[in-house]
């Protein structure tokens, strides 16, 4: 993108094609993606977003905001894709005059004019705008068409009484804007599954509240230092997001003295679970969301899952699950949480981690298993001793209004 050149007064047009297909919710995601583009760019107090016909129109921005705002635009989700141009009437003398000026400096040997128009009442048709607007750039560059594999292609997209010209497009991170599905708590380990699968959850449209888990002062700090730099990449893509940090090593304790050592792994990880469902009755989250992968570990076998999943108290949902690690590593490189998450850190269950691992435990031996446990007291000692950080993204300006 960046090596065409971007106009003076550069207009971004913004698509959402998945968005547009949910016809009945339509204007309910749209408003949630202008407002969620409108936080991205409220450092620049000129930026202007609008709806015209299934596009989203940033206007008010110079040439030189362009590269930036790009990058930023390029990880809010729900958006398809992402162009930059010039607006005129939409009248074709106008059209075409566009067009020279775009093509005017660039070297190409062929090009196709790709035309659309949002509605149908202008007294042009596509094609006529293909062959008029074509024949302008030819004058200017004497390049041939090819509508199959063009060096160049000249978009012109006819919205309402206004006509965008363009030849740089980039494409959007796709999914549905964070928040339009409501909001999940995420069990927020520091390894490379967990930011992935929060990752993953926040494409389809969740917006999130992490939890870490930590056993100091039997570990070191360094999985809470990584749980915040993975947030930190998370908020770059969420916008605001919340981080509790929970000391688990009291619990971790009593499960070790009280608890036969094969289901402890698994009872340290129903903990977890009660511990998120408090999590999100308090914020009012629907959902849980873990790295989990079948099969990966001894704890991520079926019997295991169910046995986890019986303490909690919503959905638990596992983006991750029929993925291959060297699959999450991939998309960790992706993101931008692959280098935090490959740093080493003492895992707060290791540390009082079983020698044998049930992998195939029933339900009935894991609660006969806690039954010695005063859970609820647990729980509200956990909770007590409960940190939440809000992580910023490197964007955020504070108090944005609807603009
Ligand atoms: P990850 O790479 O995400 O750390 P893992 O391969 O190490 O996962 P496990 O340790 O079995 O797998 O953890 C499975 C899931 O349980 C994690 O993805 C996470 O959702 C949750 N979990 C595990 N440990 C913690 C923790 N200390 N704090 C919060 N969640 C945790
Ligand atoms: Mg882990």
């Amino acid at each position: 993108m960046p090596h065409f050149p971007i106009p003076d007064a550069p207009v971004f047009i913004i698509h959402y094609h998945e968005i547009g297909l949910k016809r009945g919710n339509q204007s309910y995601f749209e408003s949630i993606l202008k407002r969620n583009i409108q936080r991205r760019l409220g450092d620049f107090p000129e930026a202007r977003v609008r709806h015209a016909r299934n596009r989203l129109l940033v206007r008010g921005l110079k040439s030189e905001d362009a590269p930036e705002v790009l990058g930023r635009l390029q990880k809010v989700f729900g958006i398809a894709h992402i162009s930059v141009g010039t607006e005129v009437e939409a009248t074709m003398s106008a059209m075409q005059a566009a067009a020279r000026k775009l093509v005017q400096e660039l070297d190409f040997d062929s090009f196709a004019v790709r035309p659309k128009r949002a509605e149908k009442h202008y007294p042009f048709t596509s094609m006529d705008i293909g062959r008029e607007v074509g024949s302008a750039v030819w004058e200017v560059s004497h390049a041939r068409v090819d509508l199959n594999q063009p060096d160049l292609e000249v978009y012109v997209e006819v919205v309402q009484d206004k006509a965008y010209v363009f030849a740089a497009r980039a494409p959007g991170p796709g999914g549905l804007p964070v928040s339009a599905s409501g909001r999940a708590v995420v069990l927020f380990s520091a390894g490379f599954d967990a930011p992935v699968a929060a990752w993953r959850m926040m494409k389809r449209g969740l917006s999130l509240h992490l939890v870490h888990f930590h056993g100091q002062p039997h570990t070191d700090d360094a999985s809470v230092r990584k749980a915040r730099e993975l947030a930190s990449v998370l908020a770059e893509w969420h916008g605001r997001i919340r981080l509790t940090i929970i000391a688990f090593a009291p619990a971790q304790e009593i499960i070790a003295v009280e608890t036969p050592q094969r289901f402890r792994t698994i009872l340290y990880r129903r903990m977890m679970m009660r511990v998120a469902t408090r999590l999100a009755w308090k914020n009012r989250a629907r959902a849980l969301i873990t790295g989990e992968s079948l099969g990966q570990v001894a704890s991520q076998t079926l019997a295991n899952m169910a046995a986890i999943e019986d303490a909690a108290g919503f959905p638990v949902l596992r983006p991750l699950i029929g993925f291959d690690k060297q699959e999450i590593l991939d998309e960790a490189q992706r993101i931008g949480t692959y280098d935090i998450s490959a740093r080493p850190h003492d895992e707060s269950c290791t540390l009082f981690m079983p020698r044998r691992v049930a992998t195939a435990a029933k339900l009935e031996e894991v609660i006969e298993a806690e039954s010695g446990l005063d859970i609820p007291w647990m729980l509200d000692q956990l909770m007590a001793e409960a940190e939440t950080e809000v992580i910023l993204p490197s964007w955020w300006v504070d108090g944005v209004s609807n603009r």
